[in-house]
């Protein structure tokens, strides 16, 4: 029997993360030092892409991109409604439109269907510009196929990675890292606790675009601009002699401080380093989850494992069929709770939030709505136990009214 409570999600930090944070306080830079270059240089090499840029959060790196992208009033973008609100948000953070696209019920994901069915049967309040998939719980979308649909729209695509650091998808003979940006312009990472892995708080942006990774740099700082070569004003950045004015910098356009310290990048690199073994050890847990389950079906079942891919699961999501079961969400969580496990609905869709409602109306999603009225995220992370899993699944077949 586990004695500790289980939360849905949580960080695992070790002695080497403790010494890796304390190191930084032998340099000169508590931040923008350093560790935040060697971290996006981390995150190109186990991402394959070109270029990352670390940032505050994974919200910020939301923001960043859709900066980035020129997104604006009058262009819309397509997010799957099922999604934390950060990847909506990002969107209307810059006055561009939402349209929610549905998901496949059984997934959790965006796909190719759901996309063109929004892109054609669901007017939309402007241009279409963007569209930000979400690979949620930490299972890939189909990113080929997503990105043929938005070619031939014109739509640019911005990958919400969140969920997803150490996942890989391809045809099994070549596996594509998420993060290498194959199929997207750029892909967000989050570093949150509950996240795989933790800068305290923290994101990223990858992208093979130079200059959208210079944009990126340059938003994520107030917009300063330093290198003299691109000064727009030279009568009042240089001196009679041509030498650059020692205290001169530009601000061409208004950005932000979406900076991360390099307390925080010195954790997410130490970190980085124990992703293969987060995701391994992840692996088993929900393929243990999976097997525990099992014979709670048709009433409780897994995610529907799509083909080609290999998940960094950041979710064991569990779709429960309540009314069958003859109990409702909200009981099964506090019971779970009382009995020290965990548990999160991930997420009520955003086409049924107040803000979005109160903007675009009342829609419907059905497979949104399906997926919402059934999913139940069960306690993940690297440092459970297997016989927490057995513990969870056992409990949770007992305030289901499941026999064992
Ligand atoms: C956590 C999360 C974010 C935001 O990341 P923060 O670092 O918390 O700002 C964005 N999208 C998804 C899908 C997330 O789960």
């Amino acid at each position: 029997m586990s004695q500790r409570f289980l939360p849905y999600g949580r960080q695992v930090i070790d002695d080497d993360d403790r010494r890796a944070v304390a190191a930084v306080f032998d340099g000169d830079f508590l931040t923008t030092g350093p560790y935040v270059e060697a971290f996006e240089e981390d995150l190109c090499r186990v991402t394959g892409s070109a270029h990352a840029v670390v940032c505050s959060s994974g919200t910020a790196a939301l923001h960043l991109s859709a900066l980035a992208l020129g997104l604006g009033p009058g262009d819309v973008v397509l997010v799957p409604s099922v999604t934390f609100a950060a990847t909506a948000n990002a969107a209307r953070y810059v006055g561009a439109e939402v349209m929610f696209v549905d998901i496949d019920p059984d997934t959790g994901l965006m796909t190719p269907e759901t996309l063109t069915d929004a892109i054609d049967t669901r007017s939309a309040p402007g241009r279409l510009r963007a569209v930000f998939p979400v690979h949620l719980a930490g299972h890939a979308v189909e990113m080929p196929a997503i990105k043929a649909i938005a070619d031939e729209r014109n739509l640019d695509i911005v990958e919400d990675a969140a969920h997803a650091i150490g996942t890989r998808y391809g045809n099994g003979e070549d596996w594509i890292a998420v993060g290498g940006c194959r199929h997207s312009q750029m892909t967000i990472f989050s570093f949150h606790p509950v996240k795989t892995i933790t800068s305290g708080e923290g994101g990223a942006v990858t992208t093979n675009d130079p200059r959208l990774a210079a944009r990126l740099k340059l938003l994520r700082s107030h917009g300063i601009v330093r290198d003299v070569s691109n000064f727009v004003q030279r009568d009042l950045g240089f001196a009679d002699d041509g030498s650059p004015n020692p205290w001169y910098y530009e601000i061409t356009e208004i950005g932000f401080n979406y900076r991360i310290t390099d307390l925080q990048c010195a954790l997410g690199r130490s970190q980085l380093r124990k992703l293969d073994r987060f995701v391994a050890r992840r692996a088993v847990l929900v393929e243990r989850y999976r097997q525990a389950l099992a014979p709670m079906a048709p009433i409780v079942k897994p995610l529907t494992r799509v083909h080609g891919c290999q998940p960094g699961w950041h979710l064991a999501v569990a779709l429960i069929d309540f009314a069958t079961a003859g109990v409702d969400r909200a009981t099964v969580m506090r019971e779970l709770a009382d009995r020290g496990i965990g548990s999160q609905v991930h997420y009520m869709p955003l086409h049924m939030q107040p803000c979005y409602r109160e903007r675009y109306g009342t829609k419907s999603l059905p497979g949104a709505e399906a997926y919402y009225a059934r999913s139940l995220s069960l306690p993940l992370f690297a440092d459970m136990t297997d016989d927490d899993v057995d513990h969870v699944a056992a409990t949770l077949a007992e305030v289901l009214g499941i026999a064992p």
